[in-house]
């Protein structure tokens, strides 16, 4: 497991000139990275497997330069335009503040949008239920 305790310990060994120590802790933390990322590559594909079952593909549509799927009880959203146009995947935005000047922000891609769709800004979306809809799917 990668933490940062283990980088201020090899920052700690490097500096008292154990490098024999240091160059086992940097192994383990080499194998533990190549860990995360098989990891993290296996989380992906399960992510984009079910953004395609999940029902919303028909139901998406962009309002004031922004993503947003039409539900029965109105726009859930908004989601990130540039991760959707790019894989299409729907990334929630955050809402930064209440203020006059504050913007949503994307936590995938770190992009900024203005509020400025006064009329939905306040239909925050919900968090889609992933795993009702596996259920209903039997996944
Ligand atoms: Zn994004």
């Amino acid at each position: 497991m990668i933490s940062n305790a283990a980088f201020t310990e090899l920052r700690d060994l490097l500096r008292s000139g154990e490098s024999e120590k240091a160059r086992d802790l940097l192994l383990a933390l080499q194998a533990g990275y190549f860990t995360l990322m098989e990891e993290i590559q296996h989380l992906q594909l399960r992510v984009h497997t079910f953004e395609e079952l999940l029902p919303v593909a028909g139901h998406v549509c962009t309002r004031n330069g922004l993503v947003w799927i039409e539900t029965e009880a109105g726009l859930k959203g908004p989601f990130c335009p540039l991760c959707h146009s790019t894989d299409g995947s729907l990334i929630r935005l955050e809402d930064e503040g209440a203020e006059a000047d504050s913007q949503w922000h994307c936590p995938s891609c770190e992009a900024h949008y203005p509020h400025g769709c006064p009329d939905t800004d306040r239909h925050r979306a919900v968090v889609l239920p992933f795993q009702k809809t596996c259920r209903k799917l039997g996944l």
